[in-house]
């Protein structure tokens, strides 16, 4: 069985090894219209999409549709990959001379994408489109937990594309080991932190190089100094899409002491007005996608004090939007990333000490900010680390046609969307040309005391 699934891995390799070989990835025509080929496809498979989302993940449509957004980044290379493949001139110095030099972005030959389950659609998509872009072959590995997308994609790509230039592998962990055991030339993973390891492990057999887009908890710093009723709609939407599987949901909150009280009431109202009094009955709210998840988020139920939700139910893996106060560090619900729909609020009095409370933890994915004074918007700008921040919004950062997306530190390294996928997924090869019709030939021995005189001056001027 292992066996068999061994030979037809390797056997895809080995065709798009052979088919990159042939060089016809490297034409910008041909990539254009793989995007092309692309865009359709999703278009045509929408209504799968939908299903399955709402299969794997009790998705509204509406959030479905966040998958089906993964369009964008296809939109955004037809415009603009003619730019982004252009060799870029760079000016040589004088010793060189006579010369030019240039950059060429070149593909990288076969890559491999890993995807998780919580936007398992768009997070093999996505990825794929830098690949694509930049003139790759392609190994697609979604998640198993999210079966019925994982079909849809390999649907999908069946339609649109020969498993020679394209191809998709379905399966769970076994599956995805035998993939990492194989030489890549480059792999993109979207997942947790401890399988992130065993992703960089298993590239580094091969020196394969790797982009890790992991998760992590990210703070959410609120000020007294905001549109309450905006900030309360912005968290609650952010942190409740999904039913809290973001990875770049708002973990925690950090709040000004002096508005916490206010602040709740207003997250109250905001979950009220979003999902009604019976959340559980909302067409517009997800589940949990597991029964492993589902029993991991429930133990966090027990932790501070519930000011929202608390409800949850195991036979629909339903666990309501849940706040909780009077939370602190040491509590189990702040050790680990929760990727659910549970929202901990802890408070602060000083700015200095929230950012130190930030600074001592792993650098986040995502950090938030909801404040008018620029002062502190750029106190928090200049001394947090984290992947990406919003300031006075949660999530819609992802969603900036041109802002890179990606970890930092455990969050991840590397990133994509726009320009930084098809660079992940380019070789940026460096070339100098010289000319024949002049060779100083101050550079050659014997070192005459003239030649080193001339060699000192031009490293030290
Ligand atoms: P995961 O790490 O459990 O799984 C991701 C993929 O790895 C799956 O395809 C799975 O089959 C494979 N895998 C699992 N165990 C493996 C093993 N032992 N060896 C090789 N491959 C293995 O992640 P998940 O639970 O699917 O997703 C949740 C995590 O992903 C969260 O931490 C979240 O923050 C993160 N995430 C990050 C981003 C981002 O863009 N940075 C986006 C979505 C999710």
């Amino acid at each position: 069985m292992v066996a068999a699934a061994d030979t037809s891995i390797q056997s895809i390799l080995q065709a798009q090894r052979a088919f990159f070989q042939t060089g016809q990835t490297q034409s910008i025509e041909f990539r254009l219209a793989q995007l092309q080929r692309l865009q359709q496809a999703i278009v045509e498979h929408q209504a799968e999409i939908v299903e399955a989302a709402r299969a794997d993940l009790g998705r509204p449509e509406f959030e479905a549709y966040f998958e089906i957004a993964s369009l964008n980044e296809v939109k955004k290379a037809l415009k603009q990959l003619k730019r982004w493949a252009k060799p870029r001139r760079v000016l040589p110095s004088i010793e060189q001379f006579p010369a030019c030099a240039w950059v060429r972005p070149e593909p990288l030959g076969v890559v491999l994408i890993i995807g998780p389950w919580n936007y398992p659609f768009q997070l093999m998509i996505s990825p794929l489109v830098g690949a694509i872009a930049a003139g790759n072959c392609a190994i697609l590995k979604p998640s198993e937990h999210a079966p019925q997308t994982a079909h849809v994609v390999a649907k999908l790509i069946r339609s649109a594309f020969e498993e020679r230039y394209v191809a998709v592998v379905e399966g769970g962990v076994e599956v995805s080991q035998q993939l990492l055991a194989e030489r890549f030339d480059h792999i993109f993973f979207t997942g947790g932190k401890a399988i992130g390891k065993i992703v960089m492990e298993a590239a580094a057999k091969h020196l394969t190089p790797v982009t890790l887009e992991l998760g992590g908890k990210s703070p959410c710093l609120v000020d007294d100094d905001i549109d309450l009723d905006q900030t309360a709609k912005r968290i609650i939407w952010g942190k409740f899409i999904n039913a809290g599987q973001t990875c770049i949901a708002p973990d925690y909150l950090l709040v000004k002491q002096a508005i916490k009280p206010t602040l709740v009431a207003a997250l109250q109202q905001a979950i009220h007005t979003f999902y009604g009094d019976r959340p559980a009955e909302s067409p517009d709210y997800g589940r949990i996608i597991n029964q492993r998840h589902f029993e991991r988020l429930q133990t966090y139920l027990s932790d501070g004090t519930t000011v929202a939700g608390g409800e949850s139910n195991p036979q629909t893996r339903y666990i309501a939007p849940t706040l909780l106060d009077n939370v602190g560090w040491d509590d189990p619900v702040m050790q680990e990333e929760i990727f659910g729909p549970i929202l901990p609020i802890l408070a602060y009095d000083r700015l200095e000490d929230a950012i130190a409370q930030i600074s001592a933890r792993p650098k986040p994915l995502a950090l938030y900010l909801f404040s008018r004074d620029q002062e502190k918007q750029q106190q928090v700008l200049h001394s947090t680390s984290s992947g990406g921040v919003c300031v006075n919004d949660t999530v819609m950062h992802i969603a900036v046609p041109g802002l890179p997306f990606g970890g930092v530190g455990e969050s991840g390294m590397g990133s994509y969307h726009g320009k930084a996928g098809f660079d992940t997924f380019s070789h940026h090869k460096s070339i100098l040309k010289r000319a024949f019709w002049l060779d100083p030939g101050w550079r050659y021995a014997p070192y005459t005391a003239k030649r080193l005189q001339l060699f000192k001056r031009i490293v030290t001027k």
